[in-house]
């Protein structure tokens, strides 16, 4: 049995059994067999006492020795449940013995008023049995005996004797009816009560089960998922303290003890459902479950995160290099193609692995798993990484500035600078791109791709996105004779209808005009949800702002999508002018500006840093170019100067 089912198993229902009026009785009849075999006990001793020896002692001693060992029986018996008809059966040998040993004793010495006893334990037989029938033979019997004497009276006493019989007979059956009836009503409600919880608890049982597992895939879900951790850390904890009494492994062996945490993210899961839909996106993800709980059979347990996120942990692992090469086997399995509804289906998967330590803390082990999986996915997909040495500095620096980050104050800590951008045929600045700067009393000077990329994994980087553009806008707003200003943009920012409605507004807010303001997305940004980007920078070419795709040719560099863009200019990426020396680099440069013309659009050249690549992009035809060789990143007041033409960068480059 699994985890989970014990996890499930846990709660479900217990098998209850029904209350029988025998069951109820039960204890009473104990008391009952007791009573009467001590009450024969010490009838035995008082006619060994006072009784001369002879056939009547003789007779009433073996009528009270029989119904001394039948009562000791009948006790014994119900120290169990018993089946109903064996009980009424008990007590009905009991009463018949009762009723014996009174006839006996009244046989050998009878005085009228002992016939009373018949009425006594015909009452008491009403009392103590457990069903109608059994109560009505018991009184006829007792009454029967009482009629058997009946000739030994004179008139008077027989009549009041009839009287008293008739009575008694009539008062003992309508107790034996009414107390039955009332018992069993109880035994019925508390019958109906228990199926109830039974109920109840089958449907309780089933909706954990439920809660527990997931819907498309039923896979155990997420909440399963940190159940199964928290079960996994118990065991692994009660094995090390009993480790002393756990037989050593051979040496020559290495003990597979090792717990994998594997996290799990599908590559281009969204593509599937984008290009074939919801429909086959779902198919995929459930035979994608069947592929993993295959794996799982393994040593593993399975748990869909939501989404496309599966954790694995991973039991009995011996080294690094098995869990290495196992995680690779089922990588290369997700990997084969899948046919769903008639069409193949390919995706890949990335794996983030740390060795689990049952004694640190899950969740710090769980975002080292995810660290790694971030390494896969920027590593280049389909790939497993471990979580090592290097990663763990990595991350915790990742983490310091992203506590820094949640808790700066980015209106003090953020500040922006100016890179000219200048027109290759009169060497003029036609604009300057706004780039970030921070620097935070916590974690110093981070560069900004560094704290922006984190910016953006953790969600902050729309607050910076504001901030700079408030900060642009300022600026501009201050100058006499406005430049326009490249404004760059996160994948994050193009995905939030918010976020670009609160950019926009910020803009009316300053009362400049949209034509000076130019917006620079990345391919990368674009491709998170194409469908998303193109509507938000629809928004913003309708408000009459510019468009830039950044780093182009970086990317995906997938252009089919180009034409259906509301792009304005093109950046090309500065890998492209980096090694002067590669013929490919600068025919790649030309076929890219070519492209620009073709798509009717400007093309600016990113990072020329000296003569030669400036040589190279006018080669090229770019007619826009921007970098180290005219200017560095400055400050407004720096920039103001420059355009002023006290600037020596640009006063050289406008002379040469
Ligand atoms: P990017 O958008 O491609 O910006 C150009 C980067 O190239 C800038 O680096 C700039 O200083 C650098 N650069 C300019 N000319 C040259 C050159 O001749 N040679 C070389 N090697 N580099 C040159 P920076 O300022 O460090 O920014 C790095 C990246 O950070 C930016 O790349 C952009 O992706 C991001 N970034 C900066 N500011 C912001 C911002 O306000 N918002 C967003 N979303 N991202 C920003
Ligand atoms: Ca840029
Ligand atoms: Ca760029």
């Amino acid at each position: 049995m699994g985890i989970l089912e014990r996890q499930i198993s846990a709660t479900g229902s217990a098998n209850m059994a029904k209350t029988s009026l025998g069951e109820i009785y039960r204890p009473i009849l104990r008391g009952y067999f007791l009573v009467y075999a001590l009450y024969y006990v010490i009838m035995l001793g008082l006619n060994w006492l006072t009784m001369e020896y002879g056939r009547s002692f003789f007779a009433l001693q073996s009528a009270t020795g029989v119904a001394f060992v039948f009562a000791l029986l009948g006790a014994w018996r119900m120290r169990k449940p018993e089946k109903d008809v064996a009980t009424e059966l008990l007590l009905l040998g009991m009463n018949l013995l009762v009723v014996c040993n009174v006839w006996v004793a009244l046989y050998i010495g009878f005085l009228p008023e002992k016939l009373t006893y018949f009425i006594i334990t015909s009452m008491l037989f009403a009392l103590a049995s457990t069903t109608f029938r059994q109560s009505l033979a018991s009184i006829s019997v007792s009454l029967i005996a009482l009629v058997s004497f009946l000739d030994r009276l004179d008139g008077a006493t027989l009549s009041a004797f009839g009287f008293l019989a008739f009575g008694a007979a009539i008062s003992s059956l309508a107790i034996a009816f009414y107390l039955r009836k009332a018992i069993s009503r109880i035994a019925h409600a508390n019958n109906q009560a228990r199926e109830e919880l039974s109920d109840a608890q089958e449907l309780s049982a089933e909706m954990r089960e439920q809660s527990l597992s997931d819907s498309l895939t039923k896979l155990p879900n997420r909440r399963a998922f940190f159940g199964i951790l928290r079960e996994v850390v118990r065991t692994a904890l009660e094995t090390t303290l009993n480790a002393d009494e756990v037989q050593a492994e051979p040496l020559d062996e290495k003990p597979r003890d090792q717990t994998w945490l594997v996290l799990l993210d599908l590559d281009g899961f969204k593509a599937v459902n984008d290009v074939h839909g919801h429909k086959t996106g779902d198919l995929l993800l459930i035979a994608i479950a069947d592929r993993l709980r295959a794996f799982a059979q393994t040593g593993a347990h399975v748990s869909r995160m939501g989404g496309d996120e599966f954790n694995m942990i991973v039991t009995g692992i011996a080294s690094e290099t098995e869990l290495r090469e196992r995680c690779t086997a089922l990588l290369r399995e997700l990997a084969q193609p899948y046919i769903l509804e008639g069409r193949q289906v390919r995706v890949s998967c990335s794996a983030g692995c740390v060795r689990f330590d049952p004694a640190q803390p899950s969740d710090a082990q769980i975002s080292n798993a995810d660290y790694a999986l971030m390494v896969a996915k920027k590593q280049g997909k389909n790939q497993t990484v471990l979580f090592d040495e290097e990663h763990e500095h990595a991350a915790k620096v990742r983490l310091e500035i992203e506590t820094a980050l949640r808790g700066a104050n980015l209106a003090d800590e953020l500040s922006v600078v100016f890179q000219p951008q200048v027109r290759l045929g009169d060497n003029e600045v036609v604009g300057a791109e706004v780039l970030a700067r921070w620097t935070s009393p916590a974690v110093g000077t981070i560069p900004p791709d560094q704290f922006i990329k984190i910016a953006e994994e953790s969600g902050l980087v729309t607050n910076i996105t504001l901030v700079v553009v408030e900060k642009a806008l300022r600026e501009l707003q201050g100058w006499d004779q406005k430049l326009p200003l490249s404004i760059n943009l996160s994948a994050h920012d193009l995905m939030s209808d918010p976020a670009v409605e609160q950019i926009i507004a910020l803009v009316e807010a300053y009362g400049i005009s949209s034509s000076l303001i130019e917006f620079e997305v990345t391919e990368t940004a674009m491709m998170a949800d194409v469908q998303k980007a193109t509507a938000n920078l629809m928004r913003l070419s309708d408000a009459g702002y510019s468009i830039a795709l950044d780093d182009f040719g970086s990317g995906y560099s997938n252009f089919s999508y180009l034409r259906s863009l509301p792009i304005t200019r093109l950046k090309v990426d500065r890998s492209f002018i980096e090694d002067p020396s590669d013929p490919m680099a600068e025919r790649v440069l030309s076929s890219l500006v070519g492209m620009a013309r073709v798509l009717g659009v400007n093309c600016l050249l990113e990072g020329v840093e000296d003569e030669i690549s400036l040589l190279m992009a006018k080669r090229a035809g770019a007619e826009l170019v921007q970098g180290y060789l005219f200017s560095q990143p400055m400050s407004a007041t720096d920039l103001r100067r420059a355009l002023a033409g006290h600037s020596p960068l640009i006063e050289q480059r406008e002379a040469g």
